[in-house]
């Protein structure tokens, strides 16, 4: 049996009025995702605890099987270990992100314009960084280039004890209420505000403003975190597993659960991402010998944070048509039994730009199973239908992964 997990990325969502009260996904064109919800089990499963943040790093630890309310340490610490950095468990790291600030007199009164500085590229983003290590780099404290708009900064034995705010919560919004906090703040905070005089005019913004793309102006420091320690994923489930992602953080998550991180060209991380490339790579890895794979999409969660409605449903519908479709397909030829998972890891609602702890709807198929067809479509309305519900996130890969429980549609909770 082989088995592949899915995730769509922010792919859950609310109805809305202009797609006639659908949601994204019931709104999208997703056949093969739909005849797997009629011949499959679906249900609604809370990825995120209560209590704790709503985000990829919370939610994709539950899916993958770990507690978030025991593994939990900060999302960058995941990040680094994706970027190979090494670290002492003295060390604390920071995400560091470019971001577009409005302009206006006072630092603290600056309003958010874009929590990704315009999705910059990697290349331009590497040279500012550079910029920015230069000048605001210590002994103590060192930036890390990562991909995009998302990059590190590791405070060597750092202190603990920090109130920091993700920069996507934050959108239209002026920066002073939500300035890094507490007893060691000063130092990252004015590192913050010295980062616009630095960035302001650097070649670099100055060609992107007279491209009409958002600057990277300033650097935002949030997402806190030390070392993270999982209980490996073949000890915990006895069998060898993949990662396919472009963000840091699911190859880190997947690198500290002795998954192995497997390489795909041309991923983004956004809508031009390589989809043909993950799900040919997924076969392959399984066709040598892996026996799970999890396949992480990033482009709904980009396009939620955005506020891209047509995007977020395209993005859906290549998930559908251009990785799900293949996969199917490849296995099917062979005649391997395999078993799917497909879900978001959360919602980013369009209407409210960010992550939500909201229950989402979960679709398991055994391509082993004879289950009667139920009519129903991949979507939050008829997942819910079903009256299935995971309120534990963490234990629906127990569910996932148990010998024998999908034959004949019930499931042992
Ligand atoms: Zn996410």
């Amino acid at each position: 049996m082989k088995y592949i997990v899915i995730i769509g990325d922010g792919m859950a969502d609310y109805p809305l009025p202009e797609l006639g009260g659908k949601t994204p996904l019931a709104a999208a064109s997703k056949p093969s995702m739909d005849e797997l919800a009629d011949r499959g089990i679906m249900g609604m499963v809370k990825t995120v605890p209560d209590r704790m943040p709503p985000g990829s790093d919370t939610a994709n630890l539950s899916v993958l099987g770990y507690d978030p309310q025991k593994y939990y340490s900060g999302r960058s610490p995941f990040e680094a270990v994706s970027m190979g950095i090494a670290l002492t468990e003295a060390d604390i790291t920071f995400r560091c992100n470019f971001v577009t600030l409005a302009k206006a007199d006072a630092y603290a009164s600056r309003v958010m314009l874009d929590h990704s500085a315009g999705e910059i590229t990697s290349e331009e983003a590497h040279e500012l960084l550079l910029a920015v290590q230069n000048s605001l780099g210590t002994e103590e404290l060192v930036f890390y280039p990562g991909v995009s708009y998302r990059h590190l900064l590791v405070w060597k034995n750092g202190p603990d004890d920090w109130d920091l705010t993700p920069p996507h919560d934050i959108l239209e919004r002026a920066i002073g209420p939500y300035l890094p906090a507490g007893p060691h703040a000063a130092r990252i905070r004015d590192m913050m505000e010295e980062s616009t005089s630095l960035l302001a005019d650097h070649p670099i913004n100055r060609r992107r403003r007279e491209q009409g793309l958002n600057p990277a102006n300033a650097i935002w420091i949030w997402g806190e975190g030390r070392k993270p320690a999982l209980l490996p994923f073949r000890e915990k489930y006895g069998l060898r597993g993949g990662v396919i992602s472009a963000v840091d953080l699911i190859k880190g998550i997947g690198i500290c659960a002795g998954l192995e991180v497997i390489p795909v060209d041309g991923v983004t991380g956004n809508l031009d991402t390589n989809f043909e490339g993950k799900s040919q790579a997924a076969l392959t890895a399984l066709a040598q010998g892996m026996d799970f794979v999890y396949l992480h999409v990033e482009a709904p969660d980009e396009c939620g944070h955005r506020q891209e409605r047509e995007n977020k449903i395209k993005a859906i519908e290549y998930i559908d048509r251009r990785v799900l479709q293949p996969i199917r397909d490849g296995l099917e030829k062979t005649g391997t039994p395999y078993r799917l998972l497909i879900l978001p890891d959360h919602a980013t609602p369009l209407s409210v730009r960010t992550h939500t702890a909201d229950p989402v709807p979960f679709l398991l198929y055994d391509s082993t199973g004879q289950k009667q067809r139920s009519g129903l479509a991949f979507t939050e309305t008829d997942a819910a239908a079903t009256g299935l519900f995971v309120a534990e996130g963490h234990r629906l890969m127990d569910i996932f992964l148990q010998q024998g429980g999908l034959n004949g549609g019930t499931i042992i909770i």
